[in-house]
């Protein structure tokens, strides 16, 4: 597959937040943030910025004593589990994935579009 075909997919990543900006704070303690994928309360060192979508997302910072709990960052993508999934579709060349979302997204145009019809 081509690098341009790559970036096709990386480009069609729905940007949640923008580089730099904080992610969500836990309500009830100031020190600790929300990870943007599965709504966990994750300490400061254990959530970081995906790159791609700019969600805040846990990842795993001691996988030997934490065993078998799930973490939304893929270290191998250095991305988050969401874009991980567009990035290991890209890489294999599989397109098939970029089109279903550009038809979703048109889908999702037309029938705000038919909603303002009735
Ligand atoms: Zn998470
Ligand atoms: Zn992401």
């Amino acid at each position: 597959m081509t690098q341009d075909a790559f970036e096709k997919v990386i480009n069609s990543i729905e940007k949640v937040r923008k580089p730099g900006e904080k992610p969500e704070d836990d309500l009830y303690s100031t020190d600790k943030f929300i990870c943007d994928l599965c709504q966990g309360i994750r300490e400061k060192e254990e959530i970081t910025q995906c790159g791609f979508c700019g969600r805040w997302v846990c990842k795993d910072n001691d996988r030997s004593a934490k065993g078998k709990e799930s973490y939304c960052w893929n270290e191998e993508l250095k991305a988050c589990e969401s874009c991980s999934g567009l990035i290991l579709l890209a890489q294999k060349g599989d397109l098939k994935e970029e089109n279903t979302l550009r038809e979703e997204k048109d889908t999702e145009k037309n029938s705000k579009e038919d909603d303002k019809d009735e």
